[in-house]
């Protein structure tokens, strides 16, 4: 090992400090494991504060007919069946608790008159059911979180980009990567580690996430350790991304404007929603929404920046100012007044339902002393995800694997690093600082988005997939020459990384985006526009020294508990909001 390579030692190393990996810190703290939680941002600073809209629980607030069961029904519904039931189960009656448990911790959620957790709609869900603390929600839970997490002592680094989880013949050993801060080589020896590094939607030229984070760096970590990934194909497209200023686009209007009221017209003043979805209308599912306002744009009956209308103002101004106070301020700050005049808004890549493949009851992946949890992995959501759903995963599921390996961490003993390994990857990481010509990374990123967001997008067709994947490979060879001017702490450095995530996630995406001949939630086909039900199955991702490989699994049946509520057929009265 190089002279400037640092060694630290750890029993759980938490690869990601959103709120997946600060509440399985806490669960392992809480009973006295020694565990390491960092991410590649500051402190605080993780993709989850970005949430607005809300979290999903089924507390009856304002309906008490809402059960977890009809929470599970909905979720099963909304992942067109290819969600592994048991956690869809685990994640609804779970949720309540991490809920109440997350008020406790400070996150002061919204409060209904009854002083109860108040609740709103979102979209294709029977009850309100998603609590909120105004459209930060985000922010509200990860700080809750972090405080409890220093309460109990849970260390933390931060700025270390990891680039490589350690193996041997039996398993994890560890990880290695870079500290940003610094350039100096990190390798971290654990006896098991948790990938909690989030999504991969950044592989998409517009998208909701921020462009530093959401990279599919879980996901190829996974991979590269030997790991499967799941339901790659699955991405959700949200309707509503800004449709300007050019720096803004594709970042989130949330759900919540739409959950309030919010209504969706045309250049042409029409509410094309009747024409989609007489009975949801706004409400309806985000792929029957996010495909309703692509086809308005495609078809000419968009506003000249490439958007349709979405107007709140029929609302109250002091309700919107309340309800949605971030909302109200960003569209102010570009000269927009929402509670007098619509936004204008376009779909935008949002959330990753797919990802690494864990057994829910532990979140244990196929290599022995990996886990994973959160947005990085696949199977809460099938083929879409309900908003709200995911901020309630990643409480739900931080736990249940922090819990799991305070039970069975013995099983895992402390292991030597594989030095070749480590020396090898170090030569890896500084190839590209000691080259002299090259393509740059970020150019390279640049163009991965661009053939993603054309090959891999809201509709697919063979014919784009194919040449989709034919621009990656030719990538793919660029990037092994790439050259990147800086050090180890340059942003260069970082997003020459990026790209090996961007492409493996993107790669995945498209091979089983091509796999699946129907049409299924969030993934469109246009040359197989309907649900083939043959398809109701899993498509997994492998990687071996040929490259990528797929395989196929069949759906664990729906559980007896759901199976009731799925028969009661409850759907959303969207007239309540009229
Ligand atoms: C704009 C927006 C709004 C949303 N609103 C809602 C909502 O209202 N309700 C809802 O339920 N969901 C919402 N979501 C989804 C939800 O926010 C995320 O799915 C969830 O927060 C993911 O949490 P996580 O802990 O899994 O990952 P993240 O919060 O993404 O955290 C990942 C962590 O991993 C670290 N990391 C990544 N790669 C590396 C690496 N290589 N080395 C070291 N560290 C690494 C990062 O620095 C970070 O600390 C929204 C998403 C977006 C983009």
């Amino acid at each position: 090992m190089g002279s400037r390579t640092e060694e630290t030692t750890t029993d759980v190393l938490i690869i990601g400090a959103g709120g997946a990996g600060v509440r399985a810190g806490i669960e392992l703290a809480r009973h006295g494991i020694d565990c390491l939680v960092l991410g590649k941002r500051a402190h605080g600073d993780a993709h989850t504060i970005w949430a607005a809209g809300g979290i999903n629980a089924s507390l009856g607030t304002l309906d008490p007919d809402d059960r977890w069961d009809i929470h599970a029904a909905d979720t099963l519904k909304e992942g067109h069946f290819i969600n592994q039931p048991e956690a869809v189960l685990t994640l609804c009656r779970e949720a309540p608790y991490r809920v109440l448990e997350l008020d406790e911790w400070g996150a002061a959620f919204n409060k209904a008159e009854n002083g109860r957790i108040n609740q709103r709609y979102f979209g294709a869900q029977s009850f309100r059911r998603t609590c909120f603390v105004g459209d930060q929600t985000g922010k509200a839970v990860l700080t809750a979180s972090i405080n409890e997490a220093k309460r109990l002592g849970v260390p933390y680094r931060q700025n270390i980009y990891i680039t490589k989880i350690l193996t041997d013949d039996t398993g994890v050993v560890g990880a290695m990567g870079v500290d940003l801060d610094t350039g100096q080589l990190t390798v971290i020896r654990a006896r098991a580690v948790i990938l909690a590094a989030g999504g991969h939607t950044s592989v998409y030229k517009r998208s909701s996430s921020r462009p530093d984070e959401n990279t599919g760096d879980a996901q190829a970590l996974a991979l590269d350790a030997g790991a499967t990934l799941r339901d790659m194909e699955m991405v959700q497209f949200h309707p509503t991304g800004r449709a300007w200023p050019e720096e803004e686009a594709g970042h989130l209007v949330t759900e919540a404007v739409r959950g309030e009221g919010g209504r969706l017209y045309n250049t042409g003043g029409e509410r094309f929603m009747e024409r989609y979805s007489p009975e949801q209308m706004e409400l309806d599912a985000r792929d029957v929404v996010a495909r309703a306002n692509y086809r308005e744009i495609q078809e000419g009956r968009g506003t000249e920046r490439g958007g349709v209308l979405l107007d709140i103002s029929h609302r109250d101004a002091d309700f919107i100012k309340e309800r949605l106070p971030r909302m109200y301020e960003i569209h102010l700050e570009d000269g927009v007044d929402i509670t007098k005049e619509p936004m204008e808004v376009a779909p935008t890549a949002h959330y990753a339902m797919g990802g690494v493949a864990v057994d829910f009851t532990t979140g244990a992946t196929d290599v022995p002393g990996l886990y994973a949890v959160g947005e990085a992995t696949s199977g809460v959501h099938g083929a879409n995800r309900l908003g709200g759903n995911s901020l309630a995963e990643i409480f739900v599921f931080g736990k249940v694997v922090g819990a799991h390996l305070v039970e069975t961490l013995t099983e895992h003993p402390l292991r030597p690093v594989p030095q070749q390994a480590v020396a090898a990857h170090a030569d890896e990481l500084s190839a590209p600082l000691e080259r002299t010509e090259g393509p740059a990374p970020e150019a390279l990123c640049e163009e991965i988005r661009e053939v993603m967001w054309n090959a891999g997008g809201i509709v697919r067709r063979e014919d784009d997939l194919l040449a989709g994947l034919a621009a990656l490979g030719s990538l793919r060879e660029q990037a092994a020459t790439m050259q990147i001017d800086g050090d180890m702490t340059s942003f260069a450095f970082e997003q020459g990384r990026n790209v090996h995530c961007m492409l493996d996630a993107g790669e995945a995406i498209l091979r089983s985006a091509l796999e699946r001949t129907e049409s299924r939630g969030a993934h469109y086909r246009d040359d197989y526009p309907d649900t083939d039900p043959a398809w109701q199955r899993n498509i997994c991702v492998h990687k071996s020294a040929d490259g990528l490989t797929l395989s196929t699994t069949s759906v664990p049946d729906v559980p007896e508990a759901v199976k009731e509520a799925l028969q009661e057929n409850h759907t959303l009265d969207y007239h309540h909001l009229e």
